[in-house]
């Protein structure tokens, strides 16, 4: 490939909406272009590198039996109601229209149209196991779509589904997804976990997450670095024992901030403008000293209802309790008050706030509406002493780093993650609710047993940056380089040995079955070498004269701090 034809459009300045590094970088780098929010087009730098992620998928998806489909974008509401999910679904469902006034949806997974296509097309048992997979477009509506193509509303996923007899077949069918995702994830070249995880909205009970690890990472995962456990933080929670309440020592005390709510006492604290939209803003922990600080980094924030409108930051009701009490995310807090992560410092915390599960935040009702008491900011709170202890806070559940790992080998530690892949045993879910049965050996009707399997196919490339840039750009592992080679000439309008020599190599490589592109846009070498940089091509080649007269051309990955002379001959060899 020649960069002349290509289409190759950097940028020096990121836009402002972009965030995180990936985000930034693939602007930059010119590999994709906002349409709409969370909406973008995959320009062909970009798109590049997402049909290697694509291929390496489809390459072990096959390896491990399973069989490509395409089905629908667009999808016929009736068979989203067979399963509720047309009004059980929320907003991020979208919804669409006919001429005819007819309902579709725009598919965010496709558990239905795979049921759909099994309950026809599966009909004995001498049939399965089956796994159908697609990599196709997705919708969600996101509530807030953003970093790029880490968190878009139209995304590409590869979605595959198993069909089996009975469960044990479709535990082997998910044992067998679960292996080819390490294959799939150790051949992208990124640092990754496989966590347990719960398995959500969708169903059933064997569930894992496979997790990029990066500090930008939407979500917490806990592991012990002396054992193989790992767990996204709402399975850790779910499975670790229950913490000990803070020491009686301390008394429940009203501390009088006449004048001050809550909120802006914690914004004192915690440094940061007081968003004029929030009026009332609670900060709970279980980790207290004796002197009423913050010595963990469980800590709750909560942003209770004023006459303002909170939603900007209203993540969800909590189910039982009055609508007005809202939670947020660490982001969301963070983008709300324009601070950056771990602003939350002054007060002693070891990490930024975490997220807690609608259950945690109901248990904490009575404590907000003590401490939120207008005039007095309430510390020394102690369940079951100072206020009424309900029934579920004794299962109260959390993991802080340092706690004992559930299988006894070790500390936990904590870090964060981004979900690339989700793998599920759905069990018969979708199978009965869509009466999808085939005939068992002994001639009866049996639903099947099923499992889903994704990858956030687009997701990744933007997890791998996260993972893998430095101060001038992206530095792509070579198995999702958009190229695996650039060749560099200096002068090529002017020397003759130069273009011949770049020619030859870019050539020999091509043939090779090297993914090589030559540089022949004529741009001066410090452009040329920064674009290159940006862009991430791991490996790169420059041909010049002077270098040409000692036989020799200049071999750098892009991790190197400088050069190395190589003899012509030998370039292969360096980029295999
Ligand atoms: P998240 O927790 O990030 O919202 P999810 O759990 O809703 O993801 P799944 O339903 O498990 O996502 O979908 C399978 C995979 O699709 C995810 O593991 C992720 O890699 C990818 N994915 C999900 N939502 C998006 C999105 N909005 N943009 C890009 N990729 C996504
Ligand atoms: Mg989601
Ligand atoms: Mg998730
Ligand atoms: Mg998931």
């Amino acid at each position: 490939m020649r960069a002349s034809q290509f289409l190759i459009s950097t940028l020096k300045e990121a836009p402002a909406d972009a965030e995180v590094a990936s985000h930034k970088l693939m602007m930059r780098a010119g590999m994709i272009k906002k349409l709409g929010a969370g909406i973008y087009t995959y320009m062909p730098m970009g798109l590049r590198v997402i049909r290697k992620v694509e291929a390496i998928v489809r390459e072990e998806m096959n390896r491990a039996g399973a069989v490509e489909c395409t089905m629908p974008v667009v999808q016929p509401a009736e068979l989203w109601q067979e399963t509720g999910r047309f009004d059980k679904m929320g907003p991020e469902l979208l919804r669409i229209k006919d001429r005819h006034d007819r309902d579709f949806v725009v598919q965010p997974t496709s558990e239905e149209v795979v049921t759909d296509i099994a309950r026809q097309e599966l009909r004995s048992y001498k049939q399965l196991p089956k796994n159908l997979y697609q990599v196709q477009t997705k919708f969600r509506d996101e509530r807030r779509p953003r970093f790029g193509l880490m968190r878009g509303r139209e995304f590409i996923m590869k979605d595959a589904y198993s069909f089996d007899r009975d469960q044990a077949a479709a535990k082997r069918s998910y044992e067998t997804m679960a292996q080819a995702y390490r294959r799939i994830f150790d051949r992208f070249g990124l640092r990754y976990r496989a966590v347990a995880a719960d398995s959500g909205a969708i169903g059933g009970d064997l569930s894992e997450e496979f997790q990029v690890i990066a500090a930008t990472g939407e979500d917490a995962i806990v592991y012990c670095p002396d054992s193989q456990y790992a767990a996204n933080m709402e399975k850790a929670e779910a499975l670790a024992p229950t913490h000990a309440r803070p020491a009686p020592g301390r008394a429940m005390e009203k501390v009088p901030t006449p004048g001050k709510s809550t909120c802006e006492q914690v914004a004192e604290l915690l440094k940061v403008p007081l968003a004029t939209t929030v009026k009332s803003l609670v900060l709970a922990t279980d980790k207290l000293d004796a002197q009423g600080n913050v010595t963990g980094s469980q800590v709750w924030l909560l942003l209770l209802r004023g006459d303002h409108d909170m939603n900007e930051i209203k993540v969800g009701k909590v189910p039982g309790l009055d609508n007005g009490f809202r939670f947020a995310t660490v982001a969301e807090i963070e983008a709300h008050f324009g601070a950056k992560p771990g602003y939350l410092g002054p007060i002693g915390l070891k990490q930024p706030v975490k997220i807690v599960a609608d259950r945690e935040v109901a248990l904490m009702a009575d404590w907000i509406a003590g401490a939120n008491e207008e005039d007095f900011h309430t510390v020394g709170i102690n369940w079951g002493r100072d206020l009424p202890e309900p029934d579920a806070v004794a299962d109260l559940r959390n993991v802080v780093e340092g706690d004992l790992s559930p299988d006894g080998q070790g500390k936990l530690a904590i870090e964060r993650g981004i979900e690339v892949g989700h793998i599920f045993y759905l069990g018969t879910k979708y199978s009965k609710a869509m009466d999808a049965t085939f005939l068992d050996e002994d001639g009866k009707p049996k639903v099947f047993e099923m499992g889903c399997y994704g990858i956030g196919i687009t997701r990744l490339p933007a997890a791998a940056i996260e993972q893998n840039h430095d101060e001038r750009g992206i530095i792509w592992p070579d198995a999702i380089a958009p190229f695996t080679v650039v060749v560099c000439p200096i002068g090529m309008d002017r020397s003759a040995d130069v273009k011949a020599a770049a020619e030859k190599l870019h050539d020999e490589l091509a043939a090779a079955g090297v993914d090589v592109l030559l540089d022949d846009r004529g741009e001066r070498p410090g452009a040329m070498f920064a674009d290159w940089e940006l862009i991430g091509v791991p490996h790169r080649v420059v041909i010049s004269d002077r270098g040409l007269k000692e036989g020799q051309l200049e071999y750098q990955h892009r991790r190197d701090a400088a050069a190395t002379k190589v003899a012509a001959g030998e370039i292969a060899a360096f980029v295999k």
